[in-house]
């Protein structure tokens, strides 16, 4: 009660963050599912999450989609779709080998860096990958070419990695990294190698991009952010620590039940958005929790209006 009655007398008002929430690439990935269950009934096979967020999965789930982490899970026939963050092409040979009906969900986004991957290590470069270690994003990029390329995770690998011929060297960036963080990496790279070479445009997307700017707005007028999202969402976790640079204590929270009160005591501006993964009912959770406390004013604080969409593959696309 101590706690309740702390939060309720200081939060005064909710500023949201737009652009927030669902990308392009993860209601891409959504609808494909559904799709596939509503044209095929279930059940429907997943590799992996097919984004990362606990309640679109624990909803498919309930809807007949069966999460795997490998396709030997999968038995002979099953209809199978790859998540969101794509697959390696050892994967892709396998699900051909088994013959396996396939839809694939890979955001084309994801499926951009993969072709430049293949383009750089073509023509003989070492590729750096400026990304997460243990990500499904950067193990299916790897695996387009594991003998040339290198994961670069942080500034201190950046200055240690090693590649083969430095008059060669070219780089790429995982789809959802912290946009100030990369810079920092590539710099030191550049630095190192002046003849590193990039993609033509950047690979960090739009939807990563816009949600960090939108937070970093909110966030430097805030005593505290509220990020929804999962803990295994990269975009989500880097929303965080955007905010905490902006100068705002951030929080990541999967839903309003895991909003700790305490957090709350004292501040009377509470800035809130999500990750690209996070549905925006999530979010409307969070608000009208906040609005119970005593919050009296909830506005948008939109720094750009989206409207990316991608088609649909064609196997699950309407005639
Ligand atoms: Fe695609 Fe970016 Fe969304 Fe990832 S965050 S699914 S790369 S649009």
């Amino acid at each position: 009660m101590a706690e309740w009655g702390a939060a309720a007398g200081s939060v005064d008002e909710v500023l949201l963050a737009s652009p927030r929430s669902f990308c392009a690439g993860v209601e891409r990935a959504i609808e494909v599912v559904e799709q596939a269950l509503r044209r095929h009934g279930p059940p429907v096979y997943v590799r992996k999450q097919i984004v990362h967020n606990t309640r679109v999965v624990a909803d498919l789930r309930a809807r007949g989609a069966v999460f795997v982490d490998e396709l030997d899970e999968v038995p002979d026939g099953g209809l199978t779709v790859f998540s969101a963050h794509g697959v390696s092409p050892a994967v892709r040979r396998e699900a051909a080998r088994r013959r396996l009906p396939l839809v694939d969900a890979t955001c084309p986004l994801v499926t951009k860096v993969h072709s430049e991957a293949r383009r750089f290590a073509g023509r003989g470069d070492t590729v750096l990958l400026i990304g997460h270690a243990g990500h499904e994003e950067t193990e299916g990029t790897l695996g387009e070419a594991p003998e040339r390329m290198r994961l670069v995770p942080d500034l201190a690998a950046a200055e240690t990695v090693q590649v083969d011929d430095p008059s060669r060297v070219s780089y790429l960036v995982q789809t959802t990294l912290a946009v100030d963080e990369a810079a920092g990496i590539l710099d030191a790279l550049r630095r190192r190698f002046p003849a590193l070479a990039g993609p033509g445009s950047d690979d960090i997307c739009y939807a990563t991009t816009n949600r960090q700017r939108a937070v970093t707005t909110v966030a430097a007028r805030s005593a505290v952010v509220l990020v929804v999202g999962s803990a295994n969402s990269s975009n989500s976790r880097r929303l965080v620590e955007v905010a905490e640079r902006a100068g705002a204590r951030a929080h990541l929270v999967d839903d309003v039940s895991c909003v700790d009160l305490r957090w709350l005591a004292g501040a009377t501006t509470v800035g809130v958005t999500a990750g690209a993964s996070a549905p925006p009912g999530l979010v409307d959770e969070v608000v009208a929790a906040l609005v119970a406390l005593g919050a009296r004013e909830v506005s948008e604080h939109p720094t750009v209006v989206e409207d990316v969409s991608f088609t649909l593959p064609k196997e699950v696309r309407q005639p």
